[in-house]
């Protein structure tokens, strides 16, 4: 009984129903223990895990298309730079803004907005510890998140994204309640600290496909202002590659087909993007900037 006492301190093994009556429970029951506990932690710590809820993490059969997207932002110069690049090939990206780093540069978010682009939510703090967060603390740091892309860019987003992937069973409950849409991807560059733009760009051209969404990196969740000159180059080396193998570049958005953001935000300004605008699926020229 010694490993079933292990498993369940507090009842003694001889107060459980069935012990005893059916031989080896002890065992079905740590193997049941074990099991969940598995499926938690998969759930919990794998990005595209979806045992807790669903992600969005492309469309298959969209084409060539990928939508790109950008974290831990706003950045004080890399935001524009990334943003210039973008548009240079008629591009517009997804950026899931830190709040806090929103609330030290509030002129880029709104430049963001401002220039067809969009803004989603990537919590308040970007705490490390989101997949141990208890129901108060998940909603804490997206609500407070929404009300501050609000204040600032005057939308409430539409899209989250999870700090580093990682989910806790609560997440779910209060993404619904806030009108939030998960979005993970389909390929990452791991450029958050990187250096070296070679081994970046390789790893997101190696598992990009059509329909899919990349994740880069604008920001630092650790130091607001690091440098992301690796970034910067992973991106244009991943344009110009999928550019010539005929993809076009898209948002969240439109990839998804819904607003990024809700309705019944103070301006009035209900849908500044052309949310449900199909796209056409065969290879073609870049999507034209939003509207
Ligand atoms: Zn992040």
């Amino acid at each position: 009984m010694e490993e079933l006492e292990w498993v369940i301190p507090f009842v003694p093994a001889e107060d459980v129903f069935l012990l005893g009556i059916v031989p080896g429970i002890e065992w079905v029951i740590a193997a049941a223990v074990i099991v969940y506990a598995a499926h938690s932690l998969y759930g919990g710590l794998v990005p595209q895990s979806q045992v807790f809820g669903p992600i969005f993490r492309g469309r298959s059969g969209a084409g060539r298309v990928v939508a790109l997207t950008f974290d831990d932002g706003p950045h004080p110069t890399a935001t524009r730079q990334i943003m210039d690049l973008l548009e240079a090939r008629g591009a517009r990206g997804t950026f899931f803004v830190i709040g806090r780093h929103a609330e030290a540069c509030p002129d880029i978010v709104r430049e963001i907005v401002r220039r067809g682009h969009e803004v989603g939510n990537h919590t308040q703090s970007h705490s490390w510890l989101m997949a141990l967060a208890l129901f108060r603390k998940t909603r804490d740091e997206i609500e407070i998140c929404q009300e501050t892309i609000l204040k600032i860019a005057g939308h409430r987003p539409r899209f989250y994204r999870q700090p580093i992937g990682f989910k806790n069973p609560f997440l779910f409950r209060q993404l619904k309640r806030s009108g939030l849409v998960a979005i993970g991807w389909q390929a990452r560059g791991f450029d958050s600290h990187a250096s070296d733009s070679g081994p970046v760009a390789r790893r997101v051209l190696r598992k990009v496909r059509p329909g899919g969404i990349i994740a880069l990196h604008d920001g630092c969740d650790m130091e607001m202002d690091r440098d992301r000159t690796a970034t910067i180059a992973t991106l244009s080396t991943v344009l110009d590659r999928l550019e010539r193998e005929g993809f076009r570049f898209t948002t969240v958005s439109r990839l998804l087909g819904e607003s990024p953001y809700q309705s019944g935000t103070p301006d009035g300004a209900a849908q500044p993007h052309p949310g449900r605008r199909p796209f056409a699926v065969r290879p073609g020229p870049p999507d034209q900037p939003a509207a």
